[in-house]
């Protein structure tokens, strides 16, 4: 049964003319149906609310999603690994299987701001809000995760290569659709995850730059059969550095090749001068730096040290 926060008044100073909780997933989709685009979802509200104190967006309703059962688990399913949309960064971060079989997103996680904000702040709220360098978005981006999106019309699978538009603007209709699921292959052996990110502070500030990889070593364990090179802010998107990955299939592992590779990753990323992250060209040259580290530690934890 769907419930209306009467009693709690912190959302009337959004200005908002309903804030609800709805029981099932159908009830809420029939909700967000009903205001016909004019609601949105909640979830741990650490985007959603201060952009609408901001001002950000204009929503008659928030569709508070915390009490949909069913999607605060992480899951594996062969080599599948799922991550219902309510599992928060703390829960990821402290995953023995995210841990395990996908220790670049548990890192990422474990990244995030504080640790009030990674015991509400969700991995669905990060993709959504669709910024270029939020640290479960880049190691996702890596692992080559889709995402399960669901609307009154049916359901969707979107790979995240065509999840991100734009700065803050993903393919989800966020006034009608819900991310119920996020699916990724695990790490299995041969190969090797890693992330790396590069702030000011340990905690509670933003990243100058993150970087997040993924290799397959071929089954010799001495050339690279796959690569994934995330990287984040050097575009207006989570960005998959692909010449850097074409450069890296086929080649051995070696210290030409790493460096080489970090080196077109630095070339092709496009940072901004910024006074909160740094110059455009200083983090170009830390792009190599991550890029290099992180290649060095996937091939490693996939069975080749670079020599
Ligand atoms: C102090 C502070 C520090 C932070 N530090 C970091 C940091 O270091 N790194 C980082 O990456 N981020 C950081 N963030 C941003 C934020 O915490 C994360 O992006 C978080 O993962 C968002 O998740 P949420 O559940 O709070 O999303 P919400 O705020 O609830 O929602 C965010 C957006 O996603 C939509 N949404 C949420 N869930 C769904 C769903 N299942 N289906 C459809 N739409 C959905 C909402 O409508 C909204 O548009 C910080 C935020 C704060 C306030």
């Amino acid at each position: 049964m769907a419930q209306a926060f009467d009693g709690l008044h912190w959302w009337r100073d959004l200005e908002l003319a309903e804030y609800l909780v709805p029981a099932t997933l159908e009830e809420a989709l029939e909700m967000l149906a009903r205001y016909g685009g004019r609601a949105r979802v909640v979830a741990g509200g650490t985007d959603v609310v201060p952009a609408l104190r901001r001002r950000e967006y204009e929503v008659e309703a928030l569709v508070d999603i915390t009490r949909l059962p069913g999607l605060d688990q992480i899951e594996q399913e062969g080599e599948t690994i799922h991550i219902g949309a309510l599992v928060t960064h703390a829960q990821a971060a402290a995953s023995a299987l995210l841990r395990e079989r996908a220790g670049l997103l548990a890192r990422g996680c474990g990244a995030v701001g504080s640790p009030q904000i990674r015991n509400v702040g969700t991995l669905a709220g990060n993709l959504v809000s669709g910024q270029p360098a939020a640290d479960a978005s880049i190691p996702l981006l890596a692992l080559g995760a889709e995402v399960t999106v669901v609307s009154a019309q049916g359901q969707r699978r979107l790979p995240l290569g065509e999840f991100f538009l734009d700065l803050g603007r993903t393919a989800l209709d966020p006034g009608r659709e819900i991310l119920t699921r996020i699916s990724f292959p695990a790490l299995g052996p041969g190969q090797g995850g890693n992330f790396q990110r590069l702030a000011k502070r340990k905690a509670l500030t933003l990243p100058m730059l993150v970087c997040a990889v993924k290799v397959a070593l071929d089954p010799s364990r001495r050339v690279i059969r796959e690569a994934a090179v995330a990287l984040g802010p050097v575009a207006p998107v989570p960005w998959r550095e692909r010449h850097c990955e074409e450069f890296l299939r086929g080649a051995p592992v070696t210290i030409e090749t790493i460096g080489r590779a970090a080196e077109l990753a630095a070339e092709h990323s496009d940072p901004r001068d910024s006074l909160l992250r740094g110059s455009r060209r200083y983090r170009q040259e830390m792009v190599k730096v991550l890029v290099r580290r992180a290649l060095e530690q996937a091939c490693a934890q996939a069975g080749c040290a670079v020599e």
